[in-house]
C-alpha cells in the first residue's frame, strides 16, 4: 500500500499555470507555461509573512518598480514557503502602493530565487526531522513582472487559492481513500472494529469523504464561485484530522 508522492512540481503546475492562463499576457503564457509542463521550472508561492497568514491582507512585504528595467525592487520577508530551497521562481504577494492598507495596493510578482546577496532562503526544521518549509528574505530582489496588473493583486491571488484550495486537491482523496481503507484494516485486524462506537465513526469518515469526492465533481464545472473550493478545504482538512485521531485510537498503546 503506497500511494505515489506528491509532484516536485504542484505549486508550477497546479497553482501558477492555471493562474497564468486566467490572469496572464500571451507573451507570459508563452514563456512561463512550456518550461512548467516540461518540470524544467519549479515553483514556489511567497504569500505567507511572520504578520500575514490567515490573515493574508496584512502583508509588509514592498516592491517598488525599478524604472531602468521596467521591473521591480522587492524587499521584505515570507515564511512556510515550501519547497523553496529548490525553486528556481517565486510568485510573490507584494505591496506596490505604499500607502496602501489591507487588500488594496497589491500586486502579484513573478521573480527569479537565483539572486545570491538580494535572496536568501533558510530551511526551517520540522518535527519530522526533514525542512520542506523556508523563510525567505528578500533585500532589493529583482522581480520581473506582474501578472494582472499593478494593484490587482489580491484579485489574482484569490484566483490562485481558489485552484488551490479546490482541483488541486482532488487527488489527495485517492490517497485518503487508500489511508481510510488502512485504518479501517487495522481496525478489524486489532479488534477495535468490535466496538460500535468505532464502527460508526469508521462508517462516518467513509461518508464523509464519498461526500467529499461528490463536491468536488459538481464544483469541476463551475466558474466563479470563489465559496466552493473553501468549503472543499474546509472539509478536507478537519476530515484528515478526524482519521488522525482515529487511527490513534484504533492502533491503541501499540
Ligand atoms: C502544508 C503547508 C504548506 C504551506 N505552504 C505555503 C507556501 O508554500 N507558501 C505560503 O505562502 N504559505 C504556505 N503555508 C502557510 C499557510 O498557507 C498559512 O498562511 C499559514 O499556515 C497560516 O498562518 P499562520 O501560521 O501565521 O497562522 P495564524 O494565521 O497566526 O493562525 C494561528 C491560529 O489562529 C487562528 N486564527 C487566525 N485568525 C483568526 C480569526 N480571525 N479568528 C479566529 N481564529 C483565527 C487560526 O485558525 C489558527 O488556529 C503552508 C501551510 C501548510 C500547512
Amino acid at each position: 500500500h503506497s500511494t505515489a508522492p506528491a509532484r516536485m512540481g504542484h505549486i508550477g503546475e497546479n497553482l501558477l499555470a492555471p493562474t497564468l492562463i486566467t490572469y496572464g499576457t500571451e507573451e507570459q503564457k508563452r514563456r512561463h507555461l512550456p518550461p512548467v509542463a516540461r518540470g524544467e521550472a519549479l515553483w514556489c508561492q511567497g504569500y505567507s509573512e511572520p504578520g500575514a497568514g490567515s490573515d493574508l491582507a496584512g502583508i509588509r512585504t514592498t516592491a517598488t518598480p525599478d524604472t531602468t528595467t521596467g521591473g521591480y525592487t522587492v524587499t521584505g520577508q515570507k515564511i512556510w514557503t515550501s519547497l523553496a530551497l529548490d525553486a528556481d521562481f517565486c510568485f510573490v504577494l507584494a505591496r506596490t502602493d505604499p500607502g496602501s492598507i489591507r487588500h488594496h495596493g497589491l500586486s502579484f510578482l513573478l521573480l527569479d530565487m537565483d539572486q545570491p546577496g538580494r535572496i536568501e532562503v533558510r530551511p526551517i526544521r520540522q518535527l519530522t526531522g526533514t525542512s520542506e518549509f523556508n523563510e525567505v528574505f528578500f533585500d532589493g530582489a529583482r522581480a520581473t513582472e506582474t501578472v494582472g496588473g499593478e494593484g490587482n493583486g489580491w484579485q489574482v491571488a484569490m484566483g490562485l487559492l481558489a485552484r488551490e484550495r479546490g482541483v488541486s486537491t482532488l487527488a489527495q482523496q485517492i490517497g485518503f481513500a487508500e489511508e481510510l481503507g488502512l485504518v479501517v484494516a487495522a481496525a478489524v485486524a486489532s479488534g477495535a472494529a468490535e466496538d460500535p462506537v468505532i464502527r460508526a465513526r469508521l462508517v462516518r469518515q467513509w461518508a464523509e469523504l464519498d461526500t467529499m469526492r461528490r463536491h468536488a465533481l459538481r464544483t469541476l464545472g463551475t466558474t466563479g464561485d470563489p465559496g466552493a473550493p473553501s468549503v472543499a478545504k474546509l472539509l478536507w482538512g478537519g476530515w484528515h484530522q478526524r482519521l488522525g485521531e482515529l487511527a490513534v485510537e484504533v492502533a491503541g498503546e501499540a
